[in-house]
């Protein structure tokens, strides 16, 4: 029999260091378990992607013993939501009876370079960046292990349990799929376009610790905006993608005439300058794929991609981390050295689905049409009538609401109220 290599055996692969990644490698390093955590970027390096952590997403910061950094690195903490449409407008704190629910916003630059940080502070866990997996190794249709390549040539590693936290368009959910029919797809194009950038000189007396998301401040189109790092504020816009053709002829001037055509968002950046370029990802889909093969799964965007426009990704991934964190024992315990069996990792499908999917599905209604869908005008309607119902409807945009506890009978009730008055 031979005798494994430790070095190129670990008791989890993590392939991605980002949000999912670096999350995921932080709770396998708590358990001393040997990790191998990989990504094809080099770091500190950025990726397109606005920074909102929502309150549910710094929960798990927080449990990841992460914030205080995140804080240190520039991080800015929002203590507040505010949510326009055409007939709503209301807001609500995240802090309140003593409870510090709020949510954080720094750029992924900073925050991904922390994270990894952090990650690597374990001993237990190695770290490769520049390193590209090119492939599975795959034994009786289960995973094995991963092959890939780096500047001093091509390496293959194997663990009982390979973490595919390598984002929207994961190798690690192609070539399983490819090579043994797992990880079942299925995708929703979202309706909108969604571009960015980053303004200097906001004026802090309009646009304080909060972030503002409008829904239909023109047909289709929503925006976002929070102050992040260095003084900077990032402001998002999302259009019929229809538009994207003509929105690309002049990228800063579309910008600032769509923010400039919002409720609010627009004058809160009056005075402030366009300090970077204008970025965008092209048209997405939302994508759902079953996370669980044998020896695989996949975590964040790899196994849930929503629509940029809720801001909810980062707090998916780090979530869905977190019922990582706490399967652990249960998986290596069970399994000893063997491959993870996609039946043990069925229990991280039936969580992530059970304590996410009300989020994904609350945004996938929202991501496929142009405007807003009935329920959610009326949910959004109920939400502006008291504050009571605008905490409610808050807590739930910031995924902080418990498993089936939105909306409250008293919350339904008051939608009742509105559709009556409608
Ligand atoms: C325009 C835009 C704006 C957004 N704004 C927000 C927001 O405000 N708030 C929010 O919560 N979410 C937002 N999101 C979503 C958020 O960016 C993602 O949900 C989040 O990045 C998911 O993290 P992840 O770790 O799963 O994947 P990623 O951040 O995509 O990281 C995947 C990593 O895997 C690595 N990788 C890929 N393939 C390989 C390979 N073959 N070998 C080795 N490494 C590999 C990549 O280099 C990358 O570093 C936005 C997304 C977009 C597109």
């Amino acid at each position: 029999m031979s005798v494994p290599e430790p070095h190129k055996h670990f008791d989890a692969i993590v392939v991605g260091a980002r949000v999912a990644g670096s999350a995921a490698a932080i709770f396998l390093g708590r358990q001393r378990r040997r990790v191998l955590l990989i990504d094809k970027a080099a770091f500190p390096s950025d990726t397109i992607s606005t920074h909102i952590v929502l309150g549910g997403g710094a929960k798990v910061l927080g449990q990841l013993g992460v914030l205080e950094m995140l804080e240190k690195a520039g991080g800015v903490r929002f203590d507040r939501m505010r949510s326009i449409g055409p007939d709503f407008d209301y807001s609500g704190d995240l802090v309140h009876d003593g409870v510090d629910e709020r949510g954080l916003c720094l750029s992924r630059v900073k925050m991904d370079a922390a994270m990894i940080e952090a990650a690597r502070s374990f001993e237990s866990i190695e770290f490769r960046e520049r390193f590209r997996v090119t492939d599975l190794i795959i034994e009786n249709r289960k995973i094995a292990g991963i092959r890939g390549e780096d500047e001093t040539g091509r390496h293959e590693f194997r663990a009982p349990l390979t973490i595919g936290a390598d984002g929207m368009r994961s190798a690690i959910a192609h070539l399983g799929e490819e090579r043994i029919g797992a990880f079942e797809r299925t995708d929703v194009p979202c309706a909108r376009a969604y571009y960015y950038a980053y303004f200097e000189g906001v004026d802090a007396a309009r646009l304080g610790d909060e972030v503002i998301t409008e829904f239909e401040s023109s047909a289709g189109a929503g925006n976002l905006v929070c102050r992040c790092e260095d003084g900077r504020t990032v402001a998002a816009t999302a259009f019929d993608a229809a538009e994207l053709h003509s929105f690309r002829s002049d990228l800063n001037g579309n910008l600032q005439r769509y923010l400039d055509r919002s409720f609010a968002v627009g004058r809160m950046l009056e005075g402030a300058t366009i300090a970077s370029k204008v970025f965008s990802s092209g048209l997405l889909n939302n994508t759902y794929r079953d996370p669980a093969a044998d020896g695989a799964l996949l975590l964040g965007d790899a196994g849930l991609h929503v629509d940029p426009l809720f801001g909810q990704g980062h707090s998916l991934a780090l979530m869905s981390a977190a019922i990582v964190g706490e399967l652990l024992p249960r998986w290596f315990h069970e399994s000893a050295s063997d491959t993870v069996s996609a039946t043990a990792l069925a229990e991280f499908t039936r969580r992530r689905d059970a304590g996410l999917l009300p989020f994904y599905k609350a945004s996938l209604r929202v991501s496929q049409e142009l405007g807003l869908d009935k329920g959610t005008r009326i949910a959004h309607r109920a939400a502006a009538s008291a504050q009571w119902a605008a905490d409610e409807m808050i807590r739930f945009a910031q995924m902080l609401t418990p498993r089936g506890s939105f909306p409250s009978f008293r919350f339904a009730r008051l939608m009742a109220k509105a559709v009556r008055a409608a």
